[in-house]
């Protein structure tokens, strides 16, 4: 088999779910395990996340709820957009909870429950992505209210700026509270109120309501390169390979598509069988690599399928362990890390890791 693979901790996803329920204090944690698990594997994530104590959990699209339950995953799933109206069939039968903020869509989901029906109504308070228009929130509301097989479960909100803007986020929270009030005064209160996302949660208890919806922190990473939450949290994933083919290059040779590395001395430059196909984006040229707990630079051009590694005068053998996410020995390189070369974030770099990577979990 390929020696490239994901590596995959689930007793740090379940241990940090953990850490969640235990931080906020009896809110429902319902863990986004969208985009598959953010790249780590959907039902293994969803599974361990339900024994860390997820109550709930939360996927972006109705496929990725009935991978879910074709998995046999019982719990409450809800989806963070409203699928397009004709989805509805799909979503009653394999039993998600949606989320809604169209007339359209509480009109045709009415159409085809027969029995009761859970809905969370969604409310823009400033991210404006989707969700409903303010001054529309009562009147969706109300119009789900009156469907008799709709219940209105849930009414939630979605942060934009938790990480860094202190004041905005603020102004959210007081937006999703007006909303709150206004439904309370036509006698609307959904028992799961829910806005927090890893770095809402951070934020503090206000934030919290009686849900919260952590993503990045599940998996134990940052939701922006400085921040520092209250919780102790183990990134789960490791991205690993072995050395392909070892070769002795002269100074000035340059490796590589582009030739665009001259090497500075007569260096060892190894090759590793990973590539952008896999996610090791080719924006990573100034990238290092781990091997026998040392890093090492790429030597060149990050080529579709394989990486050259200029790994100077150490005495690396063919086989040998190449860690290209996570920790080796005393080193580490982190998703945020590898974003901050691209000008991306964290969640990027794991999502995008391809479905040729072999993932291989661990408990
Ligand atoms: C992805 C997502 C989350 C989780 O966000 P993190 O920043 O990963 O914690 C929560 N809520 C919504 C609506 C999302 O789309």
């Amino acid at each position: 088999m390929r020696p490239t693979r994901v590596t995959v901790d689930l007793a740090a996803i379940t241990a940090n779910v953990a850490a969640f329920v235990d931080h906020v204090d009896g809110a429902l944690v319902c863990p986004a395990v969208k985009a598959d698990g953010y790249g780590h594997g959907d039902v293994p994530v969803a599974e361990a996340a339900i024994a860390g104590g997820a109550q709930r959990l939360c996927v972006a699209t109705v496929d990725e709820g009935i991978r879910l339950r074709e998995a046999g995953i019982s719990v409450p799933i809800l989806l963070l957009s409203e699928p397009t109206a004709g989805m509805v069939r799909a979503v009653v039968d394999w039993d998600l909870m949606p989320t809604v903020y169209s007339l359209s869509f509480v009109e045709a989901l009415a159409s085809v429950t027969t029995s009761p029906k859970s809905v969370h109504l969604k409310v823009d308070t400033g991210m404006h992505r989707v969700g409903a228009a303010l001054d529309q929130a009562v009147a969706i509301a109300l119009t789900v209210t009156r469907q008799p097989t709709l219940v209105l479960e849930g009414v939630w909100s979605h942060l934009a700026v938790a990480d860094t803007d202190p004041d905005y986020t603020a102004l959210q929270r007081d937006r999703f509270g007006g909303v709150l009030d206004e439904l309370a005064s036509v006698g609307i209160e959904p028992p799961l109120r829910h806005l927090a996302n890893t770095a809402g949660i951070f934020l503090g208890r206000e934030y919290w309501y009686d849900m919260v919806r952590p993503g990045i922190g599940v998996y134990g990473l940052p939701p922006h390169p400085e921040s520092v939450g209250p919780l102790d949290l183990a990134p789960a994933l490791r991205v690993e390979s072995a050395v392909s083919h070892v070769q002795r290059l002269s100074a000035g040779e340059r490796p590589s598509y582009g030739r665009r590395r001259p090497l500075k001395v007569d260096s060892t430059v190894v090759t590793v069988p990973i590539g952008y196909a896999d996610g090791y984006w080719r924006g990573l040229i100034d990238a290092d690599v781990l091997i026998g707990g040392q890093r090492y630079p790429l030597a060149g051009t990050v080529t579709m399928d394989q990486i050259m590694v200029d790994v100077g005068d150490a005495d690396v053998r063919l086989g040998d362990e190449v860690v290209l996410l996570g920790r080796q020995g005393g080193e580490e390189i982190t998703a945020t890390e590898l974003a901050g070369r691209l000008g991306t974030i964290n969640y990027e770099i794991v999502c995008r890791l391809g479905p040729r990577l072999r993932r291989v979990y661990e408990t």
